[in-house]
């Protein structure tokens, strides 16, 4: 197939891209590398099956240009992390809706699949776990930043399934914390790639609030396998949770990420409103329900933490952090 990766040059894009030549597809790349590097591209931007197009989904004429021909369209490009959502919430919401409306308007006309990347985060702070792709969303009040991203990504997915209605063919993927080589650096989030580089620096490992809040860290082999999984037709109209289930603590995974790189770091505890200012609200624990993404993706996460985190830190020891991407 010939199919086009937006936001190809970041974190998870690129691994997708690098899977999807290897699986025999021809790949057009959208970045505007704004967060993503084309040295995240390097094995691949030879490839004769590869075309890498600089600019961003915010450009239609562009975008329309790039999606000629093309049967599937991953929609990854977008603007997230903790830090920008609180920071630059216009920036958030606009490049997070803008960039989807294009991708599905321009779609629409030529019938192109598109699967979207959505996030975890939509479930916000619902306490009901494990979260099934039909939970609630509980989010909270308006006046607080942190929930835009949230929200703007909750848009997209009803964006979507508007445009699935009207025969579209469209599948949402929701990623649980994805981790690994070229995961996001410490500015705009990313708790393990921070942990990490502190970690080999020698530096504090910085934990927020009393660290027992919990998540479930999938490596990003296991997200990408769930990705591809969703271009099929039959997946047309449906939301999956693409994650792993083993639930570990903040305090648990600092102690991981030392043991695991051998540093002498101590590990402290930073109250939240000094990261993020008065009111700040973290979601208190996150896990999937995978029942369905097993079911009818036949996906089966298969990297454990440690294995996980053994090849992040390798991958960070040998490339330094100024290699990661700046999101
Ligand atoms: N976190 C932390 N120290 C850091 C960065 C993050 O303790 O230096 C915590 C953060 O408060 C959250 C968890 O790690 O509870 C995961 O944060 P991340 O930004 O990676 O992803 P989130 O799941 O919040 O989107």
């Amino acid at each position: 197939m010939r199919i086009l990766v937006t936001g190809g040059a970041g974190f998870i894009g690129s691994h997708l891209v690098e899977q999807l030549l290897s699986l025999g597809h021809k790949v057009v790349t959208l970045d505007d590398l704004s967060t993503g590097k084309l040295t995240f591209l390097q094995d691949v931007i030879n490839h004769p099956n590869h075309v890498f197009v600089r600019g961003s989904v915010l450009e239609r004429s562009l975008l329309n240009e790039v999606m000629d021909g093309c049967e599937v369209v991953f929609h990854l490009a977008a603007v997230l992390g903790v830090k920008n959502t609180v920071e630059n919430p216009l920036k958030v919401i606009e490049g997070n809706i803008d960039g989807t409306r294009n991708v599905l308007e321009l779609a629409y006309p030529r019938k192109t699949k598109v699967i979207f990347a959505s996030t975890s985060e939509v479930y916000g702070k619902n306490e009901c776990l494990p979260f099934r792709e039909d939970s609630n969303r509980i989010l909270g009040s308006t006046k607080k930043n942190r929930w835009c991203y949230a929200t703007a990504k909750a848009l997209d997915e009803h964006f979507c399934f508007a445009y699935a209605e009207k025969g579209l063919p469209v599948t949402v993927v929701r990623y649980f914390n994805a981790y690994g080589p070229r995961a996001n650096v410490s500015q705009y989030g990313g708790v393990i790639p921070k942990f990490i580089t502190q970690a080999i620096a020698g530096d504090p490992i910085s934990v927020y609030g009393d660290g027992e809040q919990t998540r479930c860290f999938t490596y990003i082999d296991d997200t990408i396998r769930g990705t591809i999984a969703c271009i099929d037709h039959q997946h047309n109209n449906e939301v999956y949770n693409i994650g792993i289930d083993n639930v570990i603590s903040i305090n648990q995974l600092a102690k991981k990420i030392k043991e695991l790189s051998d540093s002498n770091s101590q590990i402290i505890y930073i109250p939240y409103k000094s990261v993020y200012g008065e009111g700040y609200e973290d979601t208190p624990n996150r896990r999937p329900d995978l029942s369905k993404a097993k079911q009818k993706l036949n996906f089966q996460p298969t990297t454990k933490i440690d294995e996980g985190l053994r090849k992040t830190i390798a991958w960070y020891r040998k490339n330094g952090m100024e290699n990661s991407s700046v999101q």
